[in-house]
C-alpha cells in the first residue's frame, strides 16, 4: 500500500503546569497522545476506534495540522508537513476535509448554506461557479439545490450533518477526516449518514480516518480498524482479521461489549465489560508497563513493568500485547 498520509511516532503532551500549593510541585503532564505510528493508502478507509478521553479526536486533528504535534511527522503524499506554516500549510490543507462531531456547534448560524458551504471555496480563491459547486454538492449530499437559501436552524441534526459534509468535500479533498461524525445523532439517521459516507468515499476515491468509540459504527465503512487505549493504539489490522480474530484484550472487550457485534444478551455484555471495569486511568497519570494493565482480566506480572511494543503478528496485524511475546 503506498500511503496518501503517514504519521510516525506521534507525540502530544499538555503540561498543565506544577502540582500542589503555588504550582511548585511536579509538573503535570496529559499525554494525550502519546506515539503514534499509522498509515492510510489512498481511497482507503481507517477506522480509529476508542473510549472517550484515549487521544483519538486530538490525533484526527493532528494528523491534519489543526494542532501542533509535541514530536513526530506527519506526512501527506509524500511531503512532511509536520513543520508547515502560512501559506504553505493553507495549500496542503486543501486537500483535506473535516467533519465535525457537532453538527449543531459546527455551522455558523449566522450563514445560510450556500455561504456555508461555499466558504472553503472563497479561503482558497477557487475559481468557477461557486453557487452551481454548491447546489451540485448539496445534492450530492441528499439535500434539495433549494437548501442553499435556509440557515442551519431550519434543518435537523442529520440534515445539519449533511451540510457539514458538503461544506467539507466541496473542494474535493483527497483525505476526509471524520471525527465522530454520527455520535451526536439519533441512531435513526446515523446508518443514513455512515452509508452517505461511504457512497461518497467510494465515488470520490477519497481516503478516509473514520473516528469513532463504537467498533460497531466503523464496521461496514472500514478497510482497516485501528484501537486505541490511552494515548496509544493497541491493535491495527484488516478490518476482517479483526472482528473475526481480534487479539487484545482491550479490543475484545470493545467488541464484547457492542450490542451490534456481539451476539450474547445485554447482562452477558454488562458482565463481560464488567470484566474489564470502568475506571479508565487518567492521561496525566498512565500506568507503567502496559497502560491497560489495570482492567485487563488476562494481566501478568511482566505488563506491570514492561511497556508493550505494537508488532506484526501476522501480515498486516499488529498488537501491542505481552500475550503474543516469545519472551513470556
Ligand atoms: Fe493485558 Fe498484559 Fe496484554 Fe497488557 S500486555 S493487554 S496487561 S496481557
Amino acid at each position: 500500500m503506498t500511503a496518501l498520509l503517514e504519521a510516525t511516532s506521534l507525540v502530544k503532551h499538555y503540561d498543565l503546569g506544577g502540582a500542589g500549593l503555588f504550582g511548585l510541585g511536579a509538573p503535570t503532564v496529559l499525554r494525550a497522545v502519546d506515539g503514534v505510528s499509522l498509515s492510510i493508502g489512498a481511497g482507503q478507509t481507517l477506522g480509529l476506534v476508542g473510549e472517550s478521553g484515549c487521544g483519538k479526536s486530538t490525533l484526527g486533528r493532528l494528523l491534519i495540522r489543526l494542532l501542533p504535534p509535541s514530536a513526530g511527522t506527519i506526512r501527506f503524499d509524500g511531503q512532511d508537513i509536520t513543520g508547515l506554516h502560512g501559506a504553505a500549510l493553507k495549500q496542503a490543507r486543501r486537500q483535506i476535509g473535516v467533519v465535525f462531531q457537532d453538527p449543531y456547534g459546527a455551522l455558523d448560524p449566522r450563514m445560510n448554506v450556500e455561504a456555508i458551504v461555499r466558504e472553503p471555496l472563497l479561503i482558497h480563491d477557487d475559481g468557477g461557479d461557486g453557487r452551481a459547486k454548491v447546489a451540485a454538492m448539496l445534492e450530492r449530499v441528499g439535500l434539495p439545490a433549494s437548501s442553499a437559501r435556509r440557515y442551519p436552524h431550519e434543518f435537523s441534526g442529520g440534515q445539519r450533518q449533511r451540510i457539514g459534509i458538503a461544506r467539507a468535500l466541496i473542494l474535493q479533498p483527497r483525505f476526509l477526516v471524520c471525527d465522530e461524525p454520527v455520535s451526536a445523532l439519533d441512531v435513526s439517521v446515523q446508518a443514513g449518514i455512515v452509508n452517505l459516507l461511504q457512497d461518497l468515499q467510494t465515488d470520490l476515491g477519497v481516503a478516509m480516518l473514520f473516528i469513532a468509540h463504537d467498533l460497531g459504527v466503523v464496521r461496514h465503512i472500514s478497510d482497516r480498524v485501528a484501537v486505541m487505549y490511552l494515548g496509544r493504539v493497541v491493535e491495527q489490522a484488516e478490518k476482517r482479521a479483526l472482528y473475526a480474530a481480534p487479539m487484545h484484550p482491550y479490543t475484545q472487550a470493545l467488541i464484547a461489549s457492542a450490542p451490534a457485534l456481539s451476539p450474547v444478551g445485554r447482562a452477558e455484555r454488562r458482565s463481560r465489560r464488567a470484566r474489564v471495569g470502568v475506571d479508565i486511568p487518567s492521561a496525566t497519570a498512565v500506568p507503567p508497563g502496559c497502560r491497560f494493565h489495570t482492567r485487563c482480566p488476562q494481566a501478568m506480572p511482566v505488563c506491570r513493568t514492561v511497556d508493550p511494543v505494537l508488532t506484526e503478528q501476522a501480515p498486516g496485524h499488529a498488537v501491542a500485547c505481552h500475550l503474543y511475546a516469545s519472551h513470556v
